[in-house]
């Protein structure tokens, strides 16, 4: 087995039932997907438009192609004719224009709402009193090209896990309060990351985003 197939098969055995890897492949060649696709891994996730889209022609078209990175609105228009699940809609602005775009390309996209967790200000997120604002009035919900699949977060960058545990928690919290209250049908909690996942899997993640565990350092 190659290291890629190696590192995938020994993290999804550390996976429970129910929670979706996303490969994040963002910054690493074409080879190291196929490597992954050949090892049955079909959930990539990328981080800027242009490289998702380069990858997407080459690449089989099974793949699920996941945007997690921040999203400029002028970007959507490239990956929205086949992006399967956009986890980092952060402001009315983008979520008006991935509806748009989507409307154009004749399709409903799936997405994650972005909450920020973290203590660092250089996240980008919604805050979760803001986000009900959007929600409580209805504009989020009218939107009829996207639909809402749940929520997305991501920790302090930081050694202290107590901490990253407490925001992964407030997390699950708001996921939970707002599938109680605005959307019944949101089934993704989307959280974790190669340092942290394990702790995020704890706190109720459903699904995980993992890059350096499975590909190695990130070269940029
Ligand atoms: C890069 C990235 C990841 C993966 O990070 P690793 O530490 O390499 O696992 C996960 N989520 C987001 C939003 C990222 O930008």
């Amino acid at each position: 087995m190659g290291k890629i197939a190696d590192n995938l098969a020994r993290i999804r055995q550390s996976l429970p039932e129910g929670v979706t890897l996303v490969a994040v492949s963002k910054f690493h060649p074409a080879e190291a997907l196929r490597e992954a696709y050949e090892a049955g891994q079909r959930v990539f996730g990328e981080s800027r438009p242009q490289e998702m889209t380069a990858k997407c022609r080459i690449l089989p078209e099974d793949i699920e192609w996941h945007m997690i990175g921040h999203l400029q609105t002028n970007k959507v228009k490239y990956i929205a004719p086949f992006v399967s699940l956009i986890h980092s809609v952060d402001s009315w602005r983008l979520a008006e224009t991935i509806d748009r775009e989507a409307a154009k390309a004749g399709r409903t996209i799936d997405v994650l709402l972005q909450l920020h967790i973290a203590q660092e200000e250089t996240k980008f997120g919604w805050d979760a009193a803001e986000l009900e604002h959007f929600l409580q009035d209805g504009r989020l919900t009218g939107l009829e090209h996207i639909r809402i699949r749940g929520l997305m977060g991501m920790a302090s960058l930081t050694d202290n896990m107590s901490q990253v545990r407490d925001e992964f928690r407030t997390l699950h919290r708001d996921f939970v309060r707002f599938r109680e209250k605005y959307l019944p049908h949101m089934d993704v909690l989307s959280m974790g990351m190669s340092g942290d996942y394990p702790i995020a899997i704890e706190e109720g993640a459903t699904m995980v985003r993992i890059g350096s565990s499975i590909f190695g350092r990130r070269e940029y």
